[in-house]
Parts: C-alpha cells; structure tokens; sequence
C-alpha cells in the first residue's frame, strides 16, 4: 500500500485549512500518522487518493447506512438537480419530508429541518428556554452535541459542580447554565434536580451515546429519567443524530420504548447530504418562529437536493423492515467473531455493541459511562487502529467513537474484518 497523495494533499491543507481538516478528529491526531484523503467511494469501500480501498466501519460517521454512492439516491439526485439547486421557499418535498418523519418517529408531531446536527441541538435547546421560560439544562458527560456553545462544556467536573468552558471562546456566563452529570446515574440527576429546583429547561442525552465510544442504557435507565423529567416539569430530550433511523426506524426511542418531548436527527436523514431536524410536540413545536416566539431560521434549510436524498433514504428504510434485520445481524456477527478472538487470544477488553453501532474499549473494565471510558489504553488503539488501517478496514481514528455498520458489507466482507481483527490484535501484543 503506497500512501503518497495523501500525503502531498495534506501538506498543503494545512497552508491553508486549520490543521489541515475541516473537522478535527479527521486529522488522525488520536492515531498518529496522517488522515487518508477520499477520492471516491462504492458499496463496503472507500478509496483514497492513490486508489488504495478501505472496507468502510464509519460510512460518514453514520449517514451511509446503505453503503456509499447507492443508486437509488445518486439518480433521485442527479435528477432533482435538474430543477434546481436552491429556492428558499417552501417546497413540497418539506411537506412530504416532515410527515414522513412523523410516521417513522411517532413522537414527532412537528419538524424543522436545518442543516446539521449542531444546528438541531443548538435550536432544540433555544426552544426548550422559550418553552419552559427557564435557563439552565442538563447535559451528561461524555455525550456530544454538535460544537454550539453551551454543548462545549468540560466533562468530568462532577455531577453537582457547574460547568466550566471546554473550549476557548465559550463564556463562562454560557457555561454555567449547563449542569453536568454522569450517564447511567439516576442518582445523580435527582441531586441536580433537589438543588436546582424549578431552574431547569430541558435534560439532553443520546439515549445511546456514541461519542465517548459506544455506551448502552443501564435497564431502566431512560425510564427513569422520563419519570424525573415528568415530576420535575423539565423537558427530555433525545439526541438522536447517530441514532435515529439506524437503531429502528423509530430509533433509540423505539428500540427501548421511551418518549422524549423533543427529539434531534441528523446523518441518516439527509442520505449523505448535510440535513438535521428537531421535532416533537405539536404544542412544544408550535412555540417556533413564525407560529411562535422563538426565532430559527436557515437559507438553505430544506434545501430541494438534500431534501431528495433524505427522502429516497427514508422511503427506503421505512418500506424495508428487513434493512435492520440485516444490519443487527452484520452487528452480531462481526461483535461475536471478535469476542470469539478476545477469548482465543486470552484478552479481555471490552465490547459495547448495540444493532449496528458498536465499540471495542482497550479496557478491562465494563464501560458505562464516561470515566470508565476514559480509563481505556489509547495508544493501543492507536497502535490498533494502523494496523487495521495496513490490513485495508478504515475505522474510526479514536477509542472514543462508535463505529457505524451498513448493509453493503457481505459475510465474505466481515470475514475479513474478523480476520483482519485478529491479526491486529496478535500484532499489537507482539
Ligand atoms: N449530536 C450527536 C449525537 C452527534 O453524534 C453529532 C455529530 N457526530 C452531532 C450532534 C452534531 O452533528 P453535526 O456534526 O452534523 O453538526
């Protein structure tokens, strides 16, 4: 495998573009080494600008579900771009758009749609202010939420303690109206709750968290926080950019049976193009600029093109239950070859697995929440990571992601990544 373009490529990004990348974690800062650059991708692959191929494990960190470049939303696209590429005016693909999403994720009765999973939070938050008339929400630690101000708030700082900026230019006046807590610790939010009564807006989560790796609900953990959010008057609200579409068609909310007020989405739903939306009650929706007071706008919000992609992807998930069948069962397959590997191997890390999203922790340890995340080997990732990386399955460049299954990936495929699994792990211990 010769890596030369990529390189060249990267040497002059970085003139150019900050570090080289238009989204951090694509530099491969976490891994060492530099970031492959894309040319093109098919199917289970992705290749890069030497025409090396990758079996794709992130697909976009999510979005392309069906693997990439599929047919039915490149020609849905190509021939929407026919009638043009932007109005901003109403079209009736939104229409379709929004009462298609209130089919598949039933506690949506309204949406709007924006551009991007920052943009969805960021609104869900603003709408959950005006609702409710209060100002501080809370947020879990580890759980990310797209880079809008008051989601940038360092973790670990204990569930009682305010927040303190994570990043330079976030305020300490933004700060310290979001409360931290740890996730999978009812006991925690409840002491929140006691001394902040009456202050809280909103608790934002992703009900399965991917971004500190792939972490699952504790039995009866959302439960619980539907109960807390009831008596307390504080909005739940379920960020579903990962999730949605791809746990159940209903997503996370679906697959554990609990409803959250306002619901944000993202990835999957613009089929590869950039789209987010947030959603939920009629009454809480209503409440949005111009039906109500709180302003959200975007000139390329509904745009007719990403609009087409997300819809054809939509259409298809919902008129094909047996799509998740087929991505839990790739799921299953490749967690339980690689479980079967740890134990021939004598090593016991940990793996987080739920339908197609799925982490391997460096870890001896259960990982529930963000400390025992933390308490992973990151330079064996590192180490991990090149060498699957050498044996062609691109994976995320940091323990700390989950890793996104799609249905172009066959058993031949998966064989591989099982055996190239395999030959990693022996090569990092040798
Ligand atoms: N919420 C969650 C749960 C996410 O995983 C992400 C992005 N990975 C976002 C929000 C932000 O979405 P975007 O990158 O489209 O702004």
């Amino acid at each position: 495998m010769q890596i030369t373009k990529s390189k060249a490529l990267f040497e002059k990004a970085k003139q150019f573009i900050p570090g080289g990348v238009n989204s951090p974690v694509r530099a491969f800062r976490a891994v060492g080494g530099d970031p492959l650059f894309i040319k093109r991708a098919d199917g289970a692959f992705i290749y890069d600008e030497d025409e090396n191929s990758y079996i794709e494990l992130i697909n976009s960190w999510g979005p392309m579900i069906l693997g990439h470049n599929p047919p039915l939303i490149r020609e849905a696209v190509i021939k929407a771009m026919e009638k043009g590429t932007s109005f901003g005016a109403p079209t009736a693909h939104e229409v379709e758009m929004a009462e298609l999403i209130a089919k598949m994720v039933p506690s949506v009765e309204k949406v709007r749609m924006v551009n991007s999973g920052t943009e969805a939070t960021m609104s869900a938050i603003r709408l959950a202010r005006g609702y409710t008339g209060k100002d501080k929400f809370i947020k879990l630690e580890g759980h990310y939420h797209g880079h809008g101000d008051s989601f940038l708030i360092s973790a670990g700082s204990g569930a009682i303690t305010l927040g303190s900026p994570d990043s330079p230019g976030v305020t300490k006046g933004t700060a310290k109206d979001t409360l931290l807590a740890p996730y999978n610790n009812l006991e925690a939010i409840e002491n929140l709750v006691a001394i902040h009564k009456g202050e809280i807006a909103a608790l934002i989560l992703e009900p399965v968290p991917g971004n500190m790796g792939l972490v699952t609900p504790a039995p009866g953990y959302l439960e619980g926080l539907r109960k807390i959010c009831d008596k307390e008057g504080i909005l739940l609200i379920f960020d579903e950019v990962m999730t949605g579409f791809r746990l159940a068609k209903g997503g996370a909310q679906e697959m554990y049976g609990v409803t959250p007020d306002l619901t944000t989405l993202g990835k999957i739903i613009g089929g590869g193009l950039p789209v987010g939306a947030y959603g939920g009650k009629k009454e809480i929706m209503d409440f949005v600029s111009p039906s109500g007071p709180v302003y959200q706008a975007g000139t390329l919000s509904g745009n007719p093109i990403a609009m087409t992609a997300g819809l054809v992807m939509l259409h298809h998930l919902d008129e094909n239950p047996e799509v998740y069948t087929r991505l839990n069962a790739i799921g299953s397959k490749i967690t339980t070859g690689f479980q079967a590997t740890l134990d021939k191997l004598g090593l016991d890390y940990t793996i987080n697995h739920v339908g197609s999203m799925y982490s391997l922790f460096f870890s001896n340890h259960a990982v529930t929440d963000f400390e025992s995340a933390k308490k992973s080997d990151t330079v064996l990732f590192g180490k991990y990571f090149q060498a699957m990386l050498k044996r062609g399955i691109y994976l995320a460049p940091s323990q700390f992601e989950s890793l996104f299954l799609s249905t172009a990936l066959s058993d031949d495929l998966i064989g591989k990544i099982i055996s190239a699994n395999e030959e990693s792990l022996i090569e990092i211990h040798q």
